[in-house]
């Protein structure tokens, strides 16, 4: 009997993540997969690119759902969840990551009795302040299935007494680590000029975006480096609009401030650069798998295997921490441990589960 994959999606990161279980969801017999997008992420560059070029089927439905306050966007998310839940009526709920998107999935799946399978599961930051945090921790503790990246993932989840609950763990590995190995072969450079030496850098967390003193210190910071080392920053809709209204987007001629790229751009980035600055999740992550240090914009990571590796520094908005990591790896020369998120096969472990369990 075939199972059906009820996944749904609404986000950049799990575009990117989705993409490449759904191809190993195709190839296994015993799953059909029916895409829905909450439509939390809608821009042309922040949708449409990555079901073009990572080749995603088509979702079913798209709600349409965006531009809302948490308690907005979620809400009227589960409410459409659930009546699409009752008419497709699968065998799982598959969600990915941390946004409003998988908290409305999984709640909405979990109310039907229907099982959830939380892709990514097991990551803390330990800021509850961050809604990312709310996000995973309470689709962790309503997921049947928890398919971790990392045996610190599985670590975190034992400390919360996941062991006790009625729950499957599986360390299958990142499944943007196996993204990162498909697409890199894809790799395209962008439309925009590049500098020969650049650090490419990202910006969009709300702790950053949301103050205005964290967002000036950093662009203060960025601007202060880009006197030695041009840096290339493809911004987020968000943050370029609050950028430009105070002019921080001008606040050097070397820092190259583009719109969001598509990910077979950002490979081609990654894989130029000399160094990453980001306040993304995924961003310090793909810094490591193309082997270039990061300073990572934020107090604290969920992925602390990359600050104990030493490939990975935090500084927070903190001026004088910025630039002293720079200087730490421009000085130093980085060595990155292998094989910290699996072996690029995550995707194929978590439909071969799905099929199986
Ligand atoms: N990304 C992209 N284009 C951009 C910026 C990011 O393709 O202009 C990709 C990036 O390579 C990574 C993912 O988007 O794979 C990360 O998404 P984001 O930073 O929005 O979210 P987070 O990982 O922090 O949840």
């Amino acid at each position: 009997m075939t199972k059906k994959i009820f996944t749904v999606i609404g986000a950049r990161p799990q575009f990117i993540k989705a993409a490449t279980v759904s191809r190993a969801i195709a190839k296994e017999p015993g799953l059909e997969e029916v895409i829905i997008h909450t439509g939390q992420h809608f821009d042309d560059n922040m949708s449409r690119i990555f079901f073009q070029e990572l080749e995603i089927p088509v979702p079913a439905y798209n709600l349409d759902i965006h531009s809302l306050g948490h308690g907005a966007m979620t809400g009227r998310m589960l409410e459409k969840l659930e009546e699409l839940m009752i008419k497709e009526k699968p065998d799982y709920v598959l969600v990915y990551g941390d946004t409003n998107s998988t908290l409305a999935g999984a709640l909405a799946a979990s109310k039907l009795h229907i099982p959830v399978a939380h892709v990514e599961a097991g990551l803390r930051s330990f800021n509850m302040l961050m809604p990312e945090e709310v996000n995973r921790i309470l689709t962790d503790r309503i997921a049947r299935i928890l398919f971790c990246p990392t045996q610190t993932a599985v670590f975190n989840l034992q400390k919360e007494g996941f062991d006790s609950f009625d729950c499957k763990i599986d360390n299958c590995g990142d499944v943007m680590y196996d993204a990162a190995v498909f697409y890199s072969e894809k790799a395209e450079k962008p439309g925009f000029e590049t500098p020969s030496t650049y650090a490419l850098a990202t910006l969009h967390r709300a702790e950053n975006t949301d103050s205005p003193a964290r967002l000036t210190e950093i662009f203060k910071a960025l601007g202060q480096l880009a006197q030695t080392m041009k840096i290339v920053l493809p911004l987020h809709p968000r943050t370029r609009i609050i950028a430009q209204k105070s002019g921080l987007d001008k606040i050097s001629p070397n820092i190259i401030v583009t719109e969001p790229v598509g990910y077979l751009n950002m490979i081609w980035l990654l894989k130029n650069c000399s160094m990453v600055m980001t306040d993304s999740g995924g961003l310090q992550k793909e810094a490591y798998f193309f082997q270039k240090p990061c300073i990572t914009l934020r107090n604290e990571t969920e992925w602390t295997e990359l600050t104990t590796a030493g490939v990975n520094i935090l500084t927070g908005s903190n001026n004088e921490k910025i630039l002293s990591a720079f200087k730490t790896f421009q000085e130093n020369t980085t060595t990155f441990p292998e094989g910290l998120y699996g072996d690029g096969n995550a995707a194929e472990k978590i439909a071969g589960i799905l099929a199986a369990y």
